[in-house]
């Protein structure tokens, strides 16, 4: 038998069973918009979407942190294989993960709440250099990531 058409033949019975991986990973699964940006003193961005709204990690990584706390009411920190601090604050309810957790990229973490210090339904969304958030990193700005994942 030709090679070729051997493995034309092995291709037709074993079809990838892999399913398409989801490659959204701005951090709100709907409509949103953007408030206020990183500066004196706040340490991330708002992205205002209604309360329930579907909430995703842009970057994998380990869940380091899921509390809740009176400012930041349910949060949730997870630190990418770069070592960068990705902060998640006002979630709607306690993230269901512990700490160690893996997360892929584009992964559910939760909803969109006003749990904590919020006066309207939003996430709070830090970045924060290795080695981390309160760990000794520096937050950066997440608006120009966020513009390149809601273009993608
Ligand atoms: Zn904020």
């Amino acid at each position: 038998m030709d090679a070729t058409v051997f493995d034309t033949a092995a291709e037709r019975v074993a079809p990838p069973v892999v399913a398409e991986p989801d490659v959204s990973r701005f951090p709100i699964r709907g409509q949103r918009e953007w408030g206020r940006g990183i500066s004196g003193g706040h340490d991330g961005i708002d992205l205002l979407a209604a309360c329930g709204t579907p909430m995703v990690t842009p970057e994998g990584g380990r869940v380091v942190q899921v509390k809740s706390e009176g400012s930041a009411g349910n949060y949730l920190v997870v630190r990418s294989p770069r070592g960068e601090d990705h902060v998640f604050m006002h979630l709607a309810r306690p993230a269901r993960f512990e700490v160690g957790d893996k997360l892929e990229p584009g992964e559910r973490i939760g909803a969109v709440g006003d749990t904590g210090n919020a006066s309207t339904c939003h996430l709070h969304y830090e970045i924060w250099t290795a080695p981390g958030w309160y760990k000794g990193g520096k937050p950066r700005d997440p608006e120009p990531p966020l513009r390149r994942w809601a273009a993608s």
